[in-house]
Order: structure tokens, then C-alpha cells, then sequence
């Protein structure tokens, strides 16, 4: 049974997704470029849109951007020869359904008066608009709808003498989340912001130093986990050595909680965490607060893979793949359109029928965000003949979007913000619906939720926003321009 979305009754969900990003940068190797793209295809999940690479060679700037993979564009003799340098960084960018494609792609770079600034960015400034109508009126003239582009101006108004005072200066004028590589002829700058919202890392590689939006791209150069370049840090390298400053005003910080649930890959570490480890903390926390009685543990792949681990090694039911997926086809949410996304799901699992049918199950996925992959999933279970289906999802229900860098569609369609849980179980047709709670996610990360500042952002779950929405708020006064944001 395709169960009709009373909330986009058409099925034509026109909301542009907005994107994540991942970044790398690289300062002190020969072919610096070639790290770079080893780098970005580790960090592949993070966005499959389209990826860049910039390189800094004896006072020459050197650029290259495409569409689509890192693989196939970059891993290519022509384009490592073209981007020299023993210095480069690198970008890779989600999907912007309908957005305006390459011009958006990153590192960006500019000409600026005291010579070159490559920018590549994770995360989403939650003032760039009004920052940018301010900058527009003062004549800046923007390249891209990219709000990485407002720090660009930014920098080449700011009245200070070096390259890394003109970005702190930039930096305090932006609001939300943002860790950033850039590339100068002063040196690889990497930043994070002061409430550290999206990861960054710090590696070495014999005498070259790395940074990576996660560990696993410091796993696939060889390079070692120095540590994670800290909220509010900056950090300048160059011929001369690493040097860290703390421009920024001190506060709490608010790393994302999304990223151990879905978006950081399970083989890296993030805050000091196993991400793997957590997620199968959160499905053991998630058996013993909604314990069900059925057959199989069955993970959606790949992301709920962990969970259902954790779920079925503290319930003691056995765990069976019993969707299979195609690894040929990207993550669901690439996909532009809601039909577009159904026929995504479709492709990309498949039931394992010789093992489901006649069988009572719990279907473990990471998240429900507009509910598709459920429903198409719970129908999918019951046509392979499962006698019962039941699901629990390792992360409490999404009610609120994003605005730090994690793609959520507008909050009409995210299916926890329009139905309780009773409802939600009616709509994907589960036999039973639960969510892990707010709490048990703390736990899993060995913490307490204090209410009354939580040691994370959990925003989407809770709507506790660490910053002001200035965009957001100001939505009417502004331009009907909507910029993209560098997830
Ligand atoms: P939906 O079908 O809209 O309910 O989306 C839920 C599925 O999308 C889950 O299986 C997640 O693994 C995946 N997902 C959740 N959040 C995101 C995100 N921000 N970007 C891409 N995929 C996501």
C-alpha cells in the first residue's frame, strides 16, 4: 500500500533541499592535491553534489570544481597534474535540488588586494542574508547564492593588515555554524566556530599537517588523529609552524548530536567517540526503553546498521539482514523531487524475502524526516510476507529544521512536526512505532541532558536553538533571495 503524504497530497515536494558539505585541507606535501582527493572521497557521504579542490604552488592559486564525484573527476593525472602545489584544500557539497549547480561549488575564491583566498566551508551562517544585503548595498558584487560567499566579502572589507585578522574580523560578524578551510598565501587557516557545531579534526602526515571535517579522511592518507581543532579556534599553518588562536568570546559549546546519529561515518571519531560505538549504545538504550517481542532485528542499511546491532545484542534477537541495498545508488536524499525519492527508495532496497516471510520483525533505522523511507520500507516488509512489522528509530522525532548545516526540508513536511507518534505508526502502517527519548540519546553518549543548557545542539529534536535565527526572523523585511547554505 503507497500511502498518500496528507501533507503533500500531490506528492510533488517542491522544497529545495539544502545541503552538508564535507572539508580537507592539506599544507607541507608534494602533490598536495592527491591527498586532497583521497581526503574528499573519504568524506563522500557528506556530499555527493558536486566537489572541488584548490591548490597554492609558488604564488599561483590553482582550481578545479565538477559536478557530481569526487570519483571520476579527480582522481584523474590531468586534473592532480593542473591543481600543484604542497598546499590544497578541498570540498565536497550536498545536494541543492533546483539550486544554481557549479557556481555554488566549492572552495570558492577571489582575487583579493593582498592576494589570493580559497574558502571551503561546512555548516550554515544563520545571518548570511543579512549580511549580504548589507555588503550588496555597500556595492559587493556576489559570484554565487553560497552564504560562504558573505565571509569572502567580508574579508576583503575588512580594514585589518593580515589575512588571518581580516577573517577573525570577518567571523565575528557571522552568526552559526561553520568550520572552514582556507587557503592564503599566508597559509591554511582552519576554523571552527565558537559553539563547534560541525566537526573538524586535525591530523599529521610527516611533516604535513591536515585538516578533515572527520577521521576517516585522516585514515585514508595515513595521516594521524592529532585532535579536533577546538569551538572558536583558529588555527594558521605554514612554513613557519602551527599556530592556534582563540579570537572569539568563550562559550558552551554545541556540537552537533546528529552527526554520532546519521552523518559522520561509523569508522570515525567525533567529540573523542566512536561514532559506531555510540550508535549501538543508542540501540541498546532503544531495546531496553521500547523492548518489542518478534523474530528479527532488521537494520535499514546503511545507517541503522549499528543501531540494530546494539538493539539486538541487548535484546538477545537475533539480527538478519533482511533488506538488502544496492550500492550503486546514493542516499535517498539526493534526490530533487518526492517522486523522485519513492523511486530512490525503491532502487536502493530490496527485501530478503526467503527470510522475512512469516516472520515478526523491528525494522531499526536512524531517523524519520519526511516519513518515505518508512512507509515504502514497512509496505516492502509485508509484500516479502512479514507477519508483523514493527520499527524504532535511534533518534527522537525530528520537529524542527535545521539551520547549522544538516538538510532538513521545511518543517510543514517533516512528519514529527504534523502527527504524534500514534499517527506517524498509522501513516508508514507499522504494527508498532517508538522512538528513543531524548534522555536515553544522552545516554548513549555517556551524558546527562541538562534542559536547562544542553551539552549539544539537539534542535531538531527539542527546537532549543544555541543562536538567534536573524534570517530566519527578518524573513519579511529581506530580499525574496534564498541563499544556500555550506552543509
Ligand atoms: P525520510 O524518508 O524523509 O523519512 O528520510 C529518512 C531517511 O533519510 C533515513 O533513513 C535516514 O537514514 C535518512 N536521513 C535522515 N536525515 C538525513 C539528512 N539530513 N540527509 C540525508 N539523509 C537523511
Amino acid at each position: 500500500m503507497l500511502t498518500t503524504n496528507p501533507f503533500d497530497p500531490n506528492g510533488l515536494d517542491g522544497d529545495k533541499l539544502r545541503e552538508e558539505c564535507g572539508v580537507f585541507g592539506i599544507w607541507g606535501v608534494d602533490n598536495a592535491a592527491g591527498f586532497v582527493t583521497l581526503g574528499l572521497h573519504a568524506l563522500q557521504h557528506r556530499g555527493q553534489e558536486a566537489a572541488g579542490i584548490t591548490s597554492y604552488d609558488a604564488g599561483q592559486f590553482h582550481s578545479h570544481r565538477a559536478m557530481g564525484h569526487v570519483a571520476g573527476n579527480f582522481d584523474r593525472d590531468d586534473v592532480i597534474r593542473m591543481l600543484a602545489g604542497r598546499a590544497a584544500i578541498g570540498h565536497v557539497r550536498y545536494s541543492t535540488a533546483g539550486g544554481p549547480g557549479i557556481r555554488n561549488a566549492q572552495p570558492l575564491f577571489a582575487e583579493l588586494a593582498e592576494g589570493g583566498f580559497a574558502i571551503g566551508q561546512n555548516g550554515n551562517l544563520s545571518n548570511a542574508m543579512k549580511l549580504r544585503r548589507t555588503l550588496n548595498r555597500q556595492g559587493s558584487i556576489f559570484q554565487s547564492t553560497s552564504d560562504t560567499e558573505v565571509i569572502i566579502h567580508l574579508v576583503a572589507t575588512s580594514e585589518r593588515s593580515n589575512m588571518l585578522d581580516r577573517l577573525t574580523d570577518a567571523l565575528k560578524q557571522v552568526e552559526g555554524a561553520y568550520s572552514l578551510v582556507v587557503l592564503t598565501p599566508e597559509g591554511l587557516i582552519a576554523c571552527r566556530d565558537p559553539l563547534g557545531f560541525r566537526p573538524l579534526v586535525m591530523g599529521k602526515l610527516g611533516e604535513a599537517t591536515i585538516f578533515a571535517s572527520e577521521t576517516v579522511a585522516l585514515d585514508v592518507v595515513g595521516a594521524r588523529y592529532l585532535r579536533d581543532v577546538e569551538p572558536g579556534e583558529l588555527v594558521l599553518v605554514n612554513d613557519d609552524g602551527i599556530r592556534s588562536f582563540s579570537p572569539f568570546e568563550k562559550v558552551a559549546p554545541r556540537p552537533c548530536i546528529f552527526e554520532h546519529i546519521y552523518f559522520s561515518r561509523p569508522d570515525s571519531i567525533a567529540d573523542g567517540m566512536s561514532v559506531y560505538e555510540v550508535r549501538k549504545s543508542i540501540g541498546a538504550e532503544l531495546a531496553r526503553e521500547s523492548p518489542v517481542d518478534v523474530d528479527y532485528v532488521v537494520p535499514v542499511p546503511d545507517s541503522g546498521v549499528p543501531a540494530a546491532i546494539g538493539y539486538a545484542q541487548a535484546s538477545g534477537i537475533p539480527f538478519e539482514l533482511g533488506i538488502i541495498r544496492s550500492h550503486y545508488v546514493g542516499r535517498t536524499f539526493i534526490q530533487p523531487s518526492h517522486d523522485g525519492r519513492l523511486q530512490g527508495v525503491k532502487l536502493k532496497h530490496n527485501a530478503n524475502s526467503a527470510l522475512i516471510d512469516g516472520k515478526s520483525i523491528v525494522l531499526i533505522d536512524d531517523s524519520i524526516v519526511r516519513g518515505t523511507t518508512s512507509v515504502k520500507l514497512v509496505q516492502m516488509m509485508r509484500d516479502a510476507g512479514a507477519r508483523e512489522v514493527h520499527m524504532r528509530i535511534a533518534s527522537p522525532p525530528t520537529r524542527h529544521c535545521c539551520f547549522y548545516g544538516v538538510d532538513t526540508p521545511e518543517r510543514a513536511k517533516l512528519l514529527a512536526a504534523q502527527m504524534n507518534v500514534d499517527q506517524m505508526r498509522d501513516y508508514i502502517n507499522a504494527d508498532s512505532l517508538a522512538f528513543i527519548s531524548i534522555e536515553g540519546l544522552y545516554r548513549a553518549l555517556g551524558e546527562e541532558r541538562d534542559p536547562a543548557q544542553p551539552q549539544r545542539c539537539d534542535a531538531c529534536f527539542t527546537g532549543a536553538y544555541p543562536t538567534v535565527l536573524t534570517d530566519l526572523n527578518e524573513k519579511d523585511g529581506g530580499s525574496s533571495l534564498s541563499l544556500v547554505a555550506s552543509r
